[in-house]
């Protein structure tokens, strides 16, 4: 039932008629009535069903203007006289719950509300309801978030206990995650908005605001959010709208519980951060410093006892590796990176990096965070390697955890470069890309004899942010982009400019393998106005090819101006029983 779960019915009038066919249950009427008062609504009750019934509503809504009561039975004008004068005094939605005896009067009743648009809901009656009841959960610490659940008729029981089991499993903060992200949200928008209005409506076409959103965030246009933002040398307006980018990327990637204690001085702050609180080291014994040929001293003095948590294994040489975490999923989770989370001392690790393997990370692992945001990633992976070589000269056994594949768009070679070139020279985990993964979870054979024969992977946002090169067209060849759902206007555009074909199929895959996965088809010509239409749920990639629809039926893959995409939600899971596989999760 919609106007149950909208925050405000404004003056709205529902009408209930009749209350129940017990004399001691009225708990439904008087829950009903309380609902829509705190929705805002006015309620008239009508045909009370006994006298007791009267005497306590009486009892708990007398003295409350928004509830009429009307002591007399029910008349069919009632639906058209006692509504709100500007809807000529038609009632806004009726609930009725008569007793037996006056069933015969609820055909009569019911076919007058479908003649006048009336919603009307009758208790345990669908075949005399238009609209049903919604469960829903509101937060009754006032934070605003509300959850409602349909089974679309199957049955209301089951839609309640579902909204239970959705309850039970929000984080125990969940009401701070909504109250901080919603001040964080008026925050910057309200001071942008002065700032836009003052800059720009004066001046210009009130209709199109330039920061990309909204006074809601629903309607921000998140396509757009990773678009390029100039590190250095930011205009004022490059500021302001890394600012929203960094808001909604926070939104997208943290972990939900962490939501709740974000700042906006996190946005000016530091890009690392401990995630346990013993970061820094204690003791003050010396800090081995590396040799500068590379050299190492194995020599590890046994009868020292090395308090770990602390500071350095003495005389133990820091070990470190780029490990691949995989898209997404944990079953896509490599055996040997499974091995270096459970055995590392620090884990660094970045917002790519997947929360289902961010959870197996061991409680006492310390574990840093590069905050890569629009406008710091160069900072943020200075500071992220400079705490890398901190660890190592502790002795420490640091994982450089990164997602997907190391080796493919995740500067791992850098990185590599940059360990080696300190003295340290990492060890090397392959990770199942996101760009081979999103191809298996949408169907896509990436290879299939007689449609492709090649496979390319390139990126869709060079060095600097500048378009990079695009490969020409080759019919037979599955061409994956990543990083390029930001700017997918500019790049359809030259790809079509260089010749390839407007017909070809594109998936767009966004947080393939995980629970809210998100696979959309269409064609290459309609690309632009389809990612614009749905939005984007990073991280996304695109995939283009005729292999594309060779394992789906013909008519899910047939696209026309009226019918320009089709969208597949959610990754079916492969279970993973953790118990055997993770025994020593801690
Ligand atoms: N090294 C990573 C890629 C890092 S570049 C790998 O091998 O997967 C980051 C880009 O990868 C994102 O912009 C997006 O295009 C893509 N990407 C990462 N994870 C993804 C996922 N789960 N689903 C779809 N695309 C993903």
């Amino acid at each position: 039932m919609i106007p149950l779960i909208t925050a405000n019915v404004g003056q709205e009038v529902s009408l209930v008629i009749g209350t129940g066919s017990s004399i001691d249950k009225l708990g439904l009427v008087k829950n009903r009535v309380r609902t829509l008062l705190s929705s805002g609504g006015n309620v008239v009750v009508v045909n009370a069903s006994f006298q007791e019934h009267w005497k306590q509503l009486e009892q708990e809504f007398a003295g409350i203007a928004e509830v009429r009561m009307l002591y007399r039975d029910f008349q069919l004008p009632d639906l058209t006289t006692l509504g709100r004068s500007v809807v000529s005094r038609v009632v806004d939605r009726v609930f009725v719950n008569l007793p037996l005896e006056q069933d015969p009067q609820l055909k009569h009743i019911y076919n007058q509300c479908v003649k006048m648009r009336i919603p009307i809901n009758t208790f345990h009656r669908p075949e005399f309801s238009t609209f049903n009841m919604i469960p829903t959960y509101v937060d009754p610490k006032g934070s605003g978030l509300q959850i409602a659940v349909t089974t679309c008729g199957q049955g209301y029981l089951l839609a309640n206990r579902i909204k239970r089991e959705i309850v039970s499993h929000l984080p125990a903060n969940i009401s701070d995650v909504v109250i901080n992200m919603g001040k964080l949200k008026d925050h910057i928008i309200n001071e942008d908005m002065k700032v836009l209005i003052k800059e720009k409506y004066m001046e210009t076409d009130l209709s199109k605001p330039t920061l990309g959103y909204g006074l809601d965030e629903d309607g921000w246009e998140s396509h757009k959010f990773n678009r390029l933002i100039h590190e250095f040398d930011m205009t004022e307006r490059e500021q302001r709208e890394k600012r929203v980018r960094w808001l909604s990327q926070v939104m997208e990637y943290y972990p939900l519980t962490k939501l709740a204690d974000i700042t906006m001085q996190d946005l000016e702050g530091h890009s690392i951060k401990a995630t346990k609180s013993s970061s820094e080291p204690k003791s003050t014994l010396p800090v081995e410093k590396p040799s500068t040929d590379g050299s190492t001293d194995q020599h590890i003095d046994k009868k020292v006892k090395i308090d770990v948590g602390t500071i350095c294994k003495k005389n133990q040489r820091g070990t470190i590796s780029l490990v691949g975490s995989g898209p997404g999923s944990l079953s896509m989770l490599t055996l040997g990176a499974l091995n270096e989370i459970k055995t590392a001392d620090v884990i660094l690790t970045d917002k790519l990096v997947p929360q289902t393997v961010l959870d197996i990370i061991p409680k006492d692992t310390e574990t840093f965070t590069a905050r890569k945001f629009p406008g710091n990633a160069e900072r943020a992976q200075e500071e992220l390697l400079q705490k890398g070589l901190e660890y190592l000269a502790q002795g420490k056994k640091v994982v450089r955890l990164k997602q997907g594949d190391p080796y493919i768009f995740g500067r791992g070679g850098e990185e590599f470069n940059f360990f080696s070139n300190h003295g340290y020279e990492p060890a090397v985990l392959p990770g199942i890309s996101s760009a081979l993964a999103a191809t298996v979870v949408s169907k896509i054979p990436a290879t299939q004899r007689a449609v492709a024969d090649q496979v390319l992977i390139c990126t869709g946002t060079g060095r600097k942010g500048a378009l990079p090169q695009v490969p020409e067209y080759v019919s037979t060849r599955t061409t994956v982009f990543l990083m390029a759902l930001h700017r997918v206007d500019t790049l359809v555009k030259v790809l079509l400019e260089k010749s390839w074909d407007p017909e070809v199929l594109v998936a767009v895959v966004e947080r393939a393998s995980c629970p809210d996965q998100r696979i959309t088809r269409t064609k290459l010509k309609y690309l632009t106005s389809v990612v614009e239409e749905i939005g984007s749920r990073p991280p996304g990639l695109l995939v283009i090819g005729n292999a594309t629809g060779v394992l789906l039926p013909e008519k899910s893959v047939t696209f026309n101006e009226s019918c320009k995409y089709h969208i597949d939600e959610g990754y079916r899971a492969f279970e993973l029983d953790t118990d055997y596989l993770i025994p020593k999760l801690s």
